[in-house]
């Protein structure tokens, strides 16, 4: 028996592929771009309340949804069913079908949030600019990065032994013009990052990296809080030293080349490969390799 090897698929679903749909209809639109009409590869589906599978279609019905451009402006039309309950104690009389790649309720498909948040979060571009260039609008690509973002646990609840505390500069240097003087003072943007180096969670981030920065968010904690503190793990620096003598029981304070596991985002300069004249280079921070860095056994 002869199987065949090829995809499946018909070749506008490959070129199209969106997970679990697969293409039945695209039209030329007459103001240019297209509309692709997709419809979900299965369609029997649980109920959300009592979880019967059904397959017994009430209506069809069309959402339009936002998708990653293809090739120009793309218009995502899917074709849905409402599913009637097939069991007959449940309240829920219907219900829409669902896929990971089109939630409940949703606008965009899921790939369309992935891109945005990997060119928002992994790249650094700026939300507005991201938004134009998926054909979107900002707010959308602002609230997707808003579901995504991690909170920051209730510090006071963790029992933290290592801690670790590294600065980051989060955006390049800006001038501002005082409007009382006219005179210009450059800003560094400096932030400073609190970590349970035992775990990598992060604990909180303050403003610059000064020692009062510091200070102030660990007397913030409770005294038992910062009794647990064994070790802390820091980058060659006075002010963070400061902070910890003044905040701190006697600890001990493990010099490192990053406080942090966040520090993996910045960089350091290599003399092995740096030379007068020549372009800097840059390689990529090299976590504690000192051989006496109490840090090095729980920290990377
Ligand atoms: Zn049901």
């Amino acid at each position: 028996m002869i199987e065949p090897t090829c995809s499946q698929r018909d070749a506008a679903s490959v070129i199209f592929n969106l997970p679990d749909y697969h293409v039945i209809d695209v039209i030329d639109l007459p103001l240019g771009g297209r509309r692709v009409i997709v419809q979900a590869d299965t369609l029997g589906e649980g109920c959300p309340d009592c979880g019967v599978v059904s397959e017994r279609v009430h209506a069809w019905c069309r959402q339009r949804v936002k998708d990653l451009p293809h090739a120009g402006g793309v218009e995502v039309v899917v074709v849905k069913p409402r599913l009637v309950c097939a069991e007959r104690a449940c309240p829920r009389r219907t219900f829409t079908q669902t896929t990971s790649e089109v939630p409940l309720r949703a606008r965009c498909t899921s790939r369309l949030r992935r891109g945005l948040l990997e060119a928002v979060i992994d790249h650094g571009r700026p939300v507005a600019g991201v938004a134009a260039g998926f054909g979107g609008a900002w707010w959308t690509a602002q609230k997707t990065v808003n579901a995504a973002v991690v909170v920051l646990p209730d510090v006071d609840d963790l029992h933290v032994r290592h801690l670790g505390i590294d600065e980051h500069r989060y955006r390049r240097v800006r001038w501002f013009r005082d409007p009382d003087t006219s005179a210009w003072r450059r800003v560094e943007p400096w932030m400073t990052t609190l970590v349970n180096t035992a775990s990598g969670q992060v604990l909180g981030v303050v403003d610059g990296r000064n020692s009062a920065a510091v200070e102030g968010w660990l007397n913030a904690r409770s005294q038992a809080w910062r009794d647990r503190i064994a070790v802390v793990a820091i980058d060659p620096s006075a002010a963070f030293k400061k902070a910890i003598t003044a905040s701190l029981e006697p600890v001990r304070i493990a010099f490192c080349e990053g406080g942090t596991r966040a520090g993996t985002v910045t960089r350091r300069r290599d003399p092995r490969v740096d030379r007068p004249g020549k372009r800097r280079q840059v390689s990529p921070l090299r976590l504690c390799h000192w051989p006496d860095c109490v840090a090095h056994g729980f920290a990377h």
